[in-house]
């Protein structure tokens, strides 16, 4: 089914639209990112003001962590929304060996960077989903302008299944809802 059919998506995607209980407009699909991955014990970079927050040896910048002989990039795990040509993603770290890291590293100090890819545990939890472990992941670089893919792997968890085949709009609003932003009252009529 098209999604153009259902009025609460032709809402959320109308920018000029707003809400009649609030006032607050949406455009669309927006992501979920994170600042830091969830071991990181220094705080919030971002609020920090710094571009790299360093704490003794350990580092945290926009797209690269490392922290006690561990390493960490910043990624994006997607998920298509059935029904549409888009996806939403998710902005979590992954985890990946001290090789893998320094390749990824030194591929993107090059004028056109080429990383094959390498294992990665994701490792921020995500709302809307049980997660009792860190998933193992494919590390991917499609696009080198783009931050990495995470793929999580096949048979380990529902969100495999999720990028692989899409997930429903009203599923996407749950998330969102789990994110603490329950939009679902503000896409109704008036
Ligand atoms: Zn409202």
């Amino acid at each position: 089914m098209e999604l153009n059919s259902d009025p609460r998506w032709r809402r959320f995607n109308d920018a000029t639209r707003t809400c009649p209980c609030c006032g607050q407009g949406f455009q669309g699909i927006f992501d979920i990112g994170y600042d830091h991955p969830q071991v990181w014990p220094h705080g919030n970079r971002e609020a920090s003001g710094q571009d790299i927050l360093e704490v003794g040896r350990d580092r945290l910048g926009t797209d690269l962590c490392e922290m006690d002989e561990h390493y960490f990039v910043r990624a994006i795990l997607p998920i298509p929304i059935i029904g549409t040509d888009q996806y939403f993603a998710f902005g979590p770290w992954g985890s990946v060996s001290e090789k893998s890291f320094k390749a990824y590293v030194e591929a993107n100090k090059s004028i056109a960077p080429t990383f094959d890819g390498c294992f990665s545990w994701l490792r921020n939890d995500l709302p809307g989903f049980e997660m009792d472990d860190w998933l193992p992941c494919d590390l991917e670089v499609e696009d080198p302008d783009q931050r990495p893919r995470l793929y999580v792997h096949e048979g380990t968890h529902e969100l495999a299944n999720l990028q692989r085949n899409g997930m429903t709009f009203d599923r996407l609003l749950d998330v969102y809802a789990a994110a603490g932003q329950d939009i679902r009252p503000h896409l109704m009529d008036a």
